[in-house]
């Protein structure tokens, strides 16, 4: 009955450059950038696996360009894929995600333990 009203709203939400969570969360801009995040974010999760091993200068490009997908994700759904794309990284390979030890999972939430 409200349809008017949030009609006006959305229109609002427009004209005034911010947009409504429902409208989002469904861009296809929205839907790319998170594609190369998880992309990038599954590359550091290989590294980390590796080990010191990898190329110094890669790791750190790497890292900016993960820095900069956070940014264009936006908190906190960038957090959230994280958790959930470390968790399945885990669930795949046994390997924990921050910190590349075989068959333990730290999950930075649970044990206060930093982010990398
Ligand atoms: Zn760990």
């Amino acid at each position: 009955m409200d349809n008017l009203a949030s009609r006006i709203l959305n229109l609002v939400a427009r004209l005034s450059g911010q947009e409504t969570p429902a409208l989002a969360s469904a861009t296809p801009d929205q839907a790319g950038t998170e594609a190369a995040y998880r992309q990038a974010l599954q590359r550091w999760f290989e590294l980390t696996a590796q080990g010191p091993t990898g190329d110094g200068e890669d790791v750190a490009q790497l890292y900016q360009d993960l820095l900069r997908l956070v940014d264009d994700v936006g908190e906190p759904r960038a957090s959230t894929l994280r958790r959930e794309w470390a968790r399945a990284w885990w669930q795949e390979t046994g390997v924990c995600p921050f910190c590349g030890e075989r068959g333990v999972y730290h999950d930075p939430e649970q044990s206060g333990e930093g982010t990398a």
